[in-house]
């Protein structure tokens, strides 16, 4: 900060601006309305108190908080910056639920088209293979059994008729 110059927050606040001045390092001249935000929100002597209780090294970044918590405040005079916090991890649970239902909807899309679980393909084309086979010849089996079945009863009525008229 130049030598006579005051700093922004001694400027508004209308006094000497000395060398030891807690707020010449963060509120520069050239920029009056990062303190006159600060000032409206949290108070001058507030902002004086909390930087006085926090090492030096931390005071540029409690600053820059201030600063973004106070244009929030003024954006949003109920919530604050707690209504910008809430709002982004609504938008962060209904991204998650999104996400969520597209993989599930990827999970459905891959069982569709591979509904058998297995290592190879040719594997998979010769077992459909002695699946179907299977399937199949104990059908003819059924079919040939039930004919048999029939067959038999017949034979019996015959072997009834027979034993009848003998
Ligand atoms: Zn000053």
């Amino acid at each position: 900060m130049g030598g006579n110059s005051p700093c922004a927050s001694c400027k508004l606040l209308r006094r000497r601006c000395t060398k030891d001045c807690t707020f010449a390092p963060y509120f520069p001249s050239d920029d009056p309305q990062k303190f006159a935000i600060v000032h409206k929100v949290f108070g001058a002597s507030n902002v004086s108190k909390m930087l006085q209780e926090i090492p030096v090294q931390q005071r540029a970044d409690a600053v820059s908080s201030l600063v973004y918590e106070a244009n929030a405040r003024v954006r949003d005079p109920v919530y604050g910056c707690v209504g910008a916090i809430s709002y982004l991890q609504n938008q962060v649970s209904e991204l998650q639920m999104q996400l969520a239902v597209a993989q599930a909807e990827i999970l459905c899309i891959q069982m569709q088209h591979d509904p058998v679980v297995m290592p190879t393909p040719d594997i998979i084309d010769s077992d459909q293979k002695s699946y179907f086979l299977q399937n199949e010849f104990p059908q003819y089996l059924n079919f040939g059994s039930s004919t048999n079945v029939i067959h038999d009863s017949l034979k019996r009525e015959n072997i009834f008729g027979h034993d009848m008229v003998s």
